[in-house]
This record gives structure tokens, C-alpha cells and sequence, in this order.
């Protein structure tokens, strides 16, 4: 059959990663990166693929089946995943968890005007830590969900500590704390406080001049960020931090522990560990712009997340294939 046609809307870490994992699913192709910039500024990684300016998007509906959505959550999504859902398929990883009910119903009343399938909050958090959440939550009624992230780079907390003043340079490390994780998997239900479940490593570059001891005041008492985590702060140089601290590494946990009978705990955990947060997340968003896809021939349309998309659906394989070979 023929390849399912990509459309790559945004070519930052996410738009680089969904040309990537293309390598390894040939049951699709990128048919174009759709780019706000002068498409000159935009390289691709493989050379032959085209890059357009956004409005040539609406002269190629003919040519494309699914978007992937690869801009940011704050400002690129709210305004580019219901204009696009009217008149394309897509997939989105819209992170921001507080908005995601007004970003469904923005993106649901679009699709169904425009009898397109739209699959929104797509990657791992939300996406496969929301799936996992919710399966052991309906599988342990009579229990407690845990979520860890990390070791990882936290994009939000890394642009934080560079709009301090003094600051040239920051990375900043979300750090589960191992022995929250421990009393977690014992079954005990441990009510845990923001500051015992993580800790924040930052490494920073000072400006020249700038003085450490107020950086790193200002840093720990940052509101909602810093202030109420336990925060190391390192000093380091501009050539050190490009040199370790230039990967996108992430992942985390999400643990549950319930009881069936009050003699007996289970526990579910389900851990992630990223060497590139951005890759591992466009590799996500391929496979449910495949669920779309087929979804959208079903003619089921309207927004959906990732609750909605039965496993199957995601696999390459068929649904006989998976019954014969992987059950
Ligand atoms: P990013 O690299 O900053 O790219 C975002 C957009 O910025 C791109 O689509 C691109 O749009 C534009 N851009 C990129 N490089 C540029 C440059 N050099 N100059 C000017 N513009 C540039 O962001 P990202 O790392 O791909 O992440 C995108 C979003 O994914 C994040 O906001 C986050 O919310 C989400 N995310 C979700 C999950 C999850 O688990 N659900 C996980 C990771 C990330 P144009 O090509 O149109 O200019």
C-alpha cells in the first residue's frame, strides 16, 4: 500500500526528530516541512525533502494526509492546531496540562467542522505517562500514582535560569529523589512533599562581573520554579557547559501502588530513560499520526487524545498480523 504522506509543520528539535524516526518506519514519508522562516533558513536532514513557506500549506491538501504538529506548546500551538485541524489531519504534543481541556475543545470544534481527525497531547508527558497513569489507576482503584521526571533537562527551568540577571549561559537537571522512589515501591502509599520527590541541579555561566552569591540567591528563591525544591546551584565555564551539558536527556516514572485485599500491595511502574527528550517524542507523534490516519478512514472525526487510540492502531502491523504473532 502506499506510504501515508507527512507534512512536518515547524523545524526545531521536534520537526529534526520526526525526520529521523523516518528512517524507521517506511510505511510513511515526509512529503514537506512547513516552516514560518524564509524556507532558505531551514536545512533538512535529508536533502531531497522539500521546504515550504506555511501559506503554500493550503494549496497541498491534495498531497498530505497527516500534519505533524512540531511547534512550542505556548505560543505556536493555541493558534496553529485548530487553524490546521479544519482542513488537515494532525497530531500535536500541546504540554501545557492546565489548558489542554480548551486546547481539545478549540481543536474538536475545527476538526468536526472540517471532517478531520486530530489527535492532540500526543509524546510521553503528557501521552505514555498519561496512558500508563490511567491503566493503573483503572486497574488499582484502591491506590496511589506516583510521577517522577528525570534525570532530565527541563526546558522551561533552563529559559528561567537565563533570564537571570548575571547569568550568560544555564542548564538546569530535574533529579527524581531515589529514596521517595524506594519508599514509593514498597507499597506504603508515602504522602511526599514537592521538595521530597525531586531536586534541581543547575549549571550556570556567569556573565563577566557578575556576582555568584546573588545569582545563586536569586536562583533558589525563584517562585515556583526554584524556591520550594531543594536547588544546587554550579558555577561553570561557557566551554564546560557546551562541551557535557549540550544533550537533551530525559525521562522519569510513573508508579502506582494499590491493594486488591488489605494483605495484598501490587505495584505498577513504568520508566522511560532518554538520551534525546525531542527524538524520542517525534518518534511518539509518528506512530499516532498513523493512528490518525486510519482513524480518519474509519471517518472517526473530531479531536482526540491518546486515550482514545486503541494500541493496535499504533503498530505498523495490522490487527491480524498482531493477533497472530504478538499476543
Ligand atoms: P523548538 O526547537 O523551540 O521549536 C519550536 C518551533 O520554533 C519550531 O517548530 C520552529 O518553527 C521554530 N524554530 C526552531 N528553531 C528555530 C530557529 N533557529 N529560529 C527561529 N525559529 C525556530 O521546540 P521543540 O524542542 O521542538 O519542542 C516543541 C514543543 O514540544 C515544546 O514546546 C513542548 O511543549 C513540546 N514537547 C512535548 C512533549 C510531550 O511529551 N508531550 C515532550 C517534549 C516536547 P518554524 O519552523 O515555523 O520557524
Amino acid at each position: 500500500s502506499k506510504p501515508i504522506r507527512i507534512g512536518i509543520v515547524g523545524h526545531g528539535n521536534l520537526g529534526r526528530g520526526v525526520e529521523a524516526a523516518m528512517a524507521h518506519n517506511p510505511d510513511l514519508r515526509v512529503s514537506g516541512i512547513y516552516t514560518r522562516r524564509d524556507p532558505a533558513q531551514v536545512t533538512p536532514l535529508a536533502a531531497g525533502t522539500p521546504v515550504h513557506r506555511m501559506a503554500d500549506l493550503a494549496g497541498h491538501a491534495g498531497q498530505l494526509d497527516v500534519l505533524i504538529l512540531c511547534g512550542g506548546s505556548k505560543d505556536d500551538l493555541p493558534l496553529q492546531s485548530p487553524e490546521l485541524a479544519a482542513r488537515f489531519c494532525i497530531v500535536d504534543s500541546f504540554d501545557t496540562h492546565a489548558r489542554i481541556p480548551e486546547h481539545f475543545a478549540a481543536v474538536d470544534a475545527a476538526a468536526r467542522a472540517g471532517r478531520t481527525t486530530a489527535l492532540i497531547s500526543a509524546g510521553w508527558d503528557p501521552g505514555l505517562f498519561s496512558i500508563n497513569r490511567v491503566y493503573a489507576e483503572a486497574l488499582l482503584p484502591d491506590g496511589e500514582t506516583y510521577t517522577f521526571w528525570g534525570k532530565g533537562v527541563s526546558q522551561g527551568h533552563s529559559d528561567a535560569l537565563r533570564r537571570v540577571p548575571g547569568v550568560a549561559g544555564a542548564v538546569q537537571y530535574t533529579v527524581p529523589v531515589e529514596a521517595a522512589m524506594q519508599q514509593v515501591r514498597s507499597g506504603t502509599r508515602p504522602s511526599l512533599s514537592t521538595r521530597q520527590k525531586h531536586t534541581r541541579e543547575c549549571y550556570v555561566v556567569l556573565k563577566d562581573g557578575a556576582d555568584p552569591d546573588a545569582v545563586r540567591q536569586a536562583i533558589v528563591s525563584m517562585p515556583h520554579y526554584f524556591d520550594e525544591y531543594d536547588t544546587t546551584v554550579h558555577f561553570v565555564s561557557a566551554e564546560l557547559l557546551a562541551r557535557e551539558h549540550g544533550r537533551i536527556p530525559h525521562g522519569g516514572f510513573v508508579i502506582r501502588s494499590g491493594n486488591t485485599t488489605p494483605a495484598h500491595k501490587h505495584v505498577i511502574e513504568y520508566r522511560l530513560q532518554l538520551d534525546s527528550n525531542p527524538e524520542f517524542t517525534s518518534s511518539v507523534l509518528v506512530a499516532y499520526a498513523r493512528a490518525v490516519h486510519r482513524l480518519h478512514q474509519q471517518g472517526r472525526f473530531g479531536a482526540l487524545t491518546v486515550f482514545d487510540v486503541a494500541p493496535g492502531l499504533l503498530s505498523p502491523k495490522s490487527a491480524e498480523e498482531l493477533r497472530r504473532g504478538d499476543l
